[in-house]
């Protein structure tokens, strides 16, 4: 763990073992801290708010500028980390540091995007300002999808607003974690204002309880989430908790089919469908259908799947852990099951030590259907079919989940309606992976967010900030009419 400024080894009763997903071989084990632990680290952290918050933003931020270098020089080193804790591709692994390196550069803007609002003379002689006050320890508990970035949409931006923070990464992926702290205490940050906390369920649930805890920041799936955002909102807290998803894709008749099926291609299968904006269920209307079910199944059959730690040439790695191989595999069965027909079975491929399992496509899927209903978050797509635009609208509608969508259509009308009308916070026109980047919010909707202000973007600034309005008078020192009572001018 990182507890003021140090690196130090922890003890703890329980352990979980890190594996590097390519060749099933552990890698390493993850302490699992108790209510003690926390305790320690939170004490550290709230120790270090009240002089990092006096600490003037420019050079909270020229930190940031630091780490942004280093996030650079250590960029190759920080996407090996990522896909040999959990297996994606190095393509996808450096995609997903370049995200997390934006979050860096968007948090380096914090003594412009900290500035506050005025209006002198609002009333005779008085002047109104609001500005923003950091709000305390933060909390950060991260998923095991993103082992770079989900850290880095939280710890940047609340740490340059004026908060100390705590990283509570998954225990199943801490080894990039781990290097993001060390990078960031090398960029000169002060010892307590960012720490580093493993462990789990008992962990989290210190933190949600501790009082000296002011905000949480969590990304997760949405059983949990939902958690999070109940016990940390009862407990006084402000929250912010990303949940799970079932992203839709609408393919229109008049789409670009070759286009279309690389976009649908690389949206559910990329990550292993392991990333809460990855497409899950496609839905093909009117004559879509076929061409695209066809046209899927021959382009997913050619990917190269396999274990990727030191193999560039694979174009889809493993999952995360055989029981989540098992889990993806197991809604295959269930759909055939149900009447859907497998149009691609990914348990086909070939073995191997690690944890692979190939691309699915599962057509002839109907809403009420565990396949559809429910987040798988592996390689399988399942195919809806629909009459026309406002029959795929309707389906959506019934979602639970509400995260990102999108269509490929030529058509403006149909797009303007979709964009208008879908029942998701996250649209693509045209575009497989809506995941807005560091300077928009990420505003997944219904189950699959729970509070108020989302992470990243100005919404990020907002939560971990909270805003004092004063009202100023200076009377004249020999004004003798001074009226110290606050009155309209009428
Ligand atoms: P998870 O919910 O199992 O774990 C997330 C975090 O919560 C981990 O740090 C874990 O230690 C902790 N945790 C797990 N169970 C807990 C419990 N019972 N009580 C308290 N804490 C607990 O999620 P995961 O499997 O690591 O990640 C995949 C999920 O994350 C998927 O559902 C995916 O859609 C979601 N996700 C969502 C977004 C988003 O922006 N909406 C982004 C990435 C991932």
């Amino acid at each position: 763990m990182l507890l003021d400024g140090h690196f130090a080894v922890t003890e703890a009763n329980h352990y979980e073992l890190v594996y590097n997903p390519s060749n099933g071989k552990s890698i390493g084990r993850t302490p699992l801290c108790d209510r003690l632990v926390v305790d320690q680290v939170v004490e550290s952290a709230y120790r270090a708010m009240p002089k990092w918050a006096a600490t003037p933003v420019v050079d909270r931020a020229r930190i940031f500028f630091h780490y942004h270098a280093l996030l650079e020089k250590h960029f190759d080193e920080l996407a090996v980390i990522v896909t040999r804790e959990h297996g994606k591709t190095l393509a996808e692994s450096r995609a997903e540091v370049q995200r997390g390196v934006e979050m860096v550069e968007f948090a380096c803007s914090i003594p412009s995007l900290l500035m506050g609002t005025t209006l002198p003379n609002i009333a005779t002689d008085v002047d109104a300002e609001t500005v923003k006050h950091p709000v305390g320890v933060c909390v950060g508990i991260t998923p095991y999808n993103f082992p770079n970035m989900v850290p880095l949409w939280m710890f940047p931006v609340a740490i340059v607003c004026g908060n100390t923070f705590i990283l509570k990464p998954s225990e199943k992926v801490p080894l990039s974690s781990v290097r993001l702290g060390e990078l960031l205490m090398q960029a000169g940050l002060p010892p307590g204002v960012f720490s580093i906390l493993h462990g789990g369920k008992d962990c989290v649930e210190a933190l949600l309880a501790h009082p000296k805890v002011a905000a949480i920041s969590f990304v997760g799936s949405t059983p949990v989430a939902q958690k999070i955002y109940t016990t940390g909102t009862a407990n006084g807290k402000r929250v912010q908790s990303a949940g799970g998803a079932k992203n839709h894709l609408i393919v229109m008749p008049d789409a670009d089919m070759e286009i279309t099926v690389k976009a649908l291609a690389a949206s559910a299968y990329g990550c292993a469908g392991q990333r809460c904006m990855a497409g899950s269920v496609a839905v093909a209307v009117g004559k879509a259908g076929d061409p695209l079910v066809n046209d899927l199944v021959e382009l997913a059959s050619k990917m190269r799947v396999g274990p990727t730690d030191g193999n560039d040439a694979i174009d889809m790695g493993p999952v995360i852990r055989e029981e989540h191989r098992s889990k993806v595999a197991s809604y295959l069965q269930i759909a055939s099951e149900d009447g859907a027909t497998l149009a691609l079975d990914g348990r086909l491929v070939a073995k191997s030590d690690g944890f692979v399992i190939g691309p699915s496509i599962v057509d002839q899927v109907s809403p009420s259907m565990r396949v559809y209903r429910e987040e798988i978050f592996g390689p399988v797509l399942s195919v809806v079919r629909a009459d026309d635009l406002e029959h795929a609208l309707s389906i959506g509608a019934g979602c639970e989940y509400g995260n990102g969508a999108a269509i490929f259509t030529k058509s403006g009308y149909a797009a303007r309606q979709f964009k208008q009308h879908f029942n998701a916070g996250m649209i693509g026109i045209n575009v497989g992976v809506p995941a807005p980047m560091a300077w928009f919010p990420f505003t997944g909707w219904n189950r699959s967010f729970f509070g108020d202000l989302h992470i990243q973007g100005m919404e990020g600034i907002q939560f971990y900030t909270r805003q004092k309005t004063t009202l100023t008078r200076w009377p004249k020192a020999d004004d003798s009419h001074f009226d110290p009572v606050w009155k309209s001018n009428r």
